[in-house]
């Protein structure tokens, strides 16, 4: 999840950062050379195959020497295979792996859309265009190119460490991670998992302003508000009307807020980014902090968008349709509510508070799961309780952060959206969403037309990566 603009012109840096780091001439070619086949190989669901790129890596990974043994292709059909690649510790580590998952599909890319072929690499003006070059082919490629420059180095972590490419995050009915740990879970299990598809270093005009590392996120959940009623002449109008009965309801949603409440990562969110804030919007987040949180603070912050999804389940009006005629009265209205709910709550808890807020037994309020099915009970599922940020895992960051980027400030988040952490976290490892890749604010193009990285940025991104896989595998 990135920044926007709006909310980084507040921002005060006090030290100066220092210049991106590259690597060295060879891993630089390896590296540019793995992102080009990468893009190269068409991974969309529609006519793209996720296995052509989960071969090319293996090979990759076998002609560095890693054993045919730990370069494991698994997946439910011909287009769908994912590789699970492990590097092994030395004999007799009793640490448990960290695994590092990385997607391997893209988003379609319209030819008619892009300036450039979107299915090969090009280099102009400084940047990589095509599909994937945000979204993730350029964590795919720096993750293949360390593994194989720390096997070359002759590199031994003290843990194994494990790379699963998957299939199916974007769309795509076999997501990979889900896929590995309810049929290989022996390949994935791990003490932590990392995920490079969220957070990341923001920047402006390529200067890098924070690292943003998500460590937990929402839970997305569609609900259907619909009203039937028998309908009639709309000259002869009845006060029971489907489209009052339903627009009322999201009347009462609309002036609805649901409580206020933060967990561990968003009050480290809050605490650091008001040390980074300057007046009412540095005071409004200490406010917050305190116990009891202010009211007053929390209504002036809610005001941005962001700051009232990351303290609130929200619960929006996305989609309406209703009546058969414009001389009929209506026998049917229908509105979507699209919630993001905070973790530790289950789809079936908000859809039994939504009822509650919109108090009209003529409205009924149904679960919309995936493929659209309308189902008169929530799942059960919560996004689970936000991990602690651990030591391990952080200690070796910050050290890596201020080699790199001195006075980066590090800001935990909670994404608003969804990635594939919402499986390695249901099967009980604690995620984290950390990229040392950085790009702007205002140039954030993954799923869109002409997308496009620095290459300094995906340089510098190759060499971020090097450095930490190293600093979290040794004591
Ligand atoms: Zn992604």
């Amino acid at each position: 999840m990135r920044l926007k603009p709006a909310l980084l012109a507040t921002l005060v840096l006090a030290t100066s950062i220092q210049a991106q780091k590259k690597p060295d001439a060879p891993t630089v070619q390896l590296s540019h050379d793995i992102f080009k086949q990468l893009i190269e190989i068409n991974t969309t669901d529609s006519v793209g195959s996720v296995t052509a790129a989960a071969e090319a890596m293996r090979k990759r990974l076998l002609d560095a020497g890693f054993p045919a043994e730990d370069l494991v292709i698994a997946g439910p059909n011909d287009r769908k295979q994912n590789l699970v690649a492990r590097y092994r510790s030395a004999p007799g580590s009793t640490l448990k792996p960290i695994l590092i998952i990385c997607h391997l599909d893209v988003v379609e890319a319209p030819q008619a859309e892009w300036a450039t072929n979107p299915f090969q690499l090009v280099e102009k003006d400084g940047y990589f265009y095509g599909r994937g070059t945000q979204d993730m082919k350029d964590s795919d490629a720096i993750l293949v190119t360390n593994f194989i420059r720390l096997k070359r180095e002759g590199y031994v972590p003290n843990r194994d460490l494990i790379l699963a490419l998957t299939a199916d995050e974007e769309n795509g009915g076999f997501n990979g991670v889900e896929w590995l740990l309810k049929h290989r879970p022996e390949l994935v299990s791990a003490e932590v998992a990392l995920n490079p598809d969220s957070g990341g270093i923001d920047s402006e005009k390529g200067k890098p302003i924070d690292v943003a590392v998500e460590a937990t996120e929402k839970l997305y959940g569609d609900f259907q508000f619909s009203a039937k009623n028998p309908g009639g002449h709309s000259s002869l109008p009845t006060r029971d009307n489907a489209i009052y009965h339903v627009t009322d309801a999201l009347s009462r949603l609309e002036k609805y807020l649901f409580p206020f409440e933060l967990n561990a990562v968003t009050r480290a969110y809050f605490e650091k980014l008001a040390t980074l804030s300057t007046g009412q919007q540095a005071d409004d987040m200490r406010a917050i902090l305190k116990t009891p949180p202010d009211p007053e603070a929390i209504t002036r912050l809610s005001a941005t968008p962001r700051f009232n999804s990351i303290m609130h389940t929200t619960c929006v009006a996305t989609m309406l349709s209703a009546g058969q005629a414009p001389n009929a009265l209506p026998q049917f209205a229908n509105a979507n509510v699209n919630c993001r709910i905070l973790p530790g709550y289950t789809q079936e808890q908000i859809r039994q508070q939504l009822i509650k807020v919109i108090d009209d037994p003529a409205v009924t309020v149904q679960y919309k799961d995936n493929a659209g099915h309308l189902l008169d009970k929530g799942t059960d599922r919560v996004s689970p309780t936000p991990p602690p940020l651990r030591p391990d895992i952080f200690g070796p960051l910050n050290k890596v952060v201020a080699e790199m980027y001195p006075g980066l400030p590090i800001l935990p988040e909670m994404e608003t959206g969804a990635s594939d952490s919402v499986y390695t976290m249901a099967a009980g490892m604690p995620s984290y969403g950390i990229n040392g890749v950085a790009i702007d604010v205002d140039d954030v193009r993954a799923h869109g037309r002409d997308e496009r990285l620095r290459v300094s940025s995906f340089d510098s991104g190759v060499e971020f990566y090097y450095r930490f896989l190293k600093a979290v595998t040794t004591n």
